[in-house]
């Protein structure tokens, strides 16, 4: 079957016969690349045996080169009046659900449940920008059967995910996204492959979700690494009593000692499983 929906040509036609207006506030940026679109499913690494959930597919260009590898996919889209135009181009492929609604709010448990036999699945998305982090956090935070995301993210947010300490990109993301899989930038990709054309870069990441997480208590962790990254300029010892915990600085100072980790040093040199350990050795933190 002839696969077309990259075609920018076919896109401006299909989008005008609808009289379809692109919504900034919505992130829609088209991909009109058919070899990006290509690379990604490609390296996402969808079989005939995964199903996959794609976050927005817009007229379905990634759903469509998805549709032709995967089992099956559902798509998420919010917005109402792409609804007639994925009507038409997903039209020949009957391994795709279209679902309307929020990513955000949506029951994502259930819909893979429901319509992806429990899972696994691989998470596959050109995701809107104003959004990425909340998405990302869902699929990260919520214990849902998802073995790996691979997503289009601005460039610079992809750099600070995959960054480790001594980074100066490093931070409370890189923390966050490296608790809960290992990340790796798949590849890099120019404004021009997209309609409208952002105005900035973006990269591909793929998160591979861990299996086991660290062992530490999640809520005192994400405290920890919260109010250390709080200040930058600060001393991990002055974030972290600074941020009006129920704590003495001292009481700090003897756990970071403890941790070996010296009370000087910043919360960018320090990688997770430092964070770990401060966070094993305070006792419950609270505010
Ligand atoms: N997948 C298409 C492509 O690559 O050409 C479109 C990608 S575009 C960057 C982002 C898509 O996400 C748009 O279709 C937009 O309407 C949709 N979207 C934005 N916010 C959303 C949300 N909260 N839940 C679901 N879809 C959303």
């Amino acid at each position: 079957m002839e696969n077309r929906l990259y075609s920018a040509k076919y896109l401006k036609s299909i989008i005008e016969s609808h009289g379809f207006k692109f919504s900034k506030s919505l992130g829609q940026n088209f991909l009109i690349d058919g070899n990006i679109v290509k690379k990604i499913v490609r390296d996402a690494g969808i079989t005939k045996d995964d199903y996959v959930l794609e976050v927005g597919p817009g007229v379905g260009t990634l759903t469509e080169e998805l549709a032709l590898n995967a089992k099956g996919v559902v798509a998420v889209e919010i917005d109402k009046s792409l609804l007639p135009i994925l009507d038409i181009t997903l039209k020949p492929y009957k391994n795709i659900e279209i679902v309307h609604g929020d990513i955000l709010d949506i029951d994502i448990k259930s819909l893979i449940e429901e319509k992806m036999e429990g899972g696994p699945v691989k998470v596959v998305a050109n995701l809107p920008y104003y959004v990425t982090t909340p998405i990302i956090a869902r699929f990260l935070e919520e214990d849902l059967n998802v073995e790996s995301l691979t997503i289009m993210v601005q460039k610079e947010v992809a750099q600070r995910m995959v960054s480790l300490e001594g980074s100066k990109v490093y931070g409370s993301l890189s923390v966050f996204v490296n608790f809960y899989s290992n990340p790796e930038i798949l590849l890099t990709v120019p404004k021009s492959v997209f309609m409208p054309s952002p105005k900035i870069d973006s990269a591909v990441i793929k998160l591979n979700m861990k299996k086991d997480l660290p062992e530490v208590d999640k809520e005192q962790f994400f405290k920890v690494v919260k109010a250390s990254f709080s200040k930058r300029r600060k001393t991990i010892l002055n974030a972290l009593s600074s941020y009006g915990f129920n704590l003495e600085k001292d009481d700090f100072k003897i756990a970071l000692e403890t941790a070996g980790i010296d009370p000087k040093s910043r919360a960018e040199e320090l990688s997770l499983e430092e964070f770990v350990k401060i966070s094993k050795i305070l006792p419950p933190l609270d505010i």
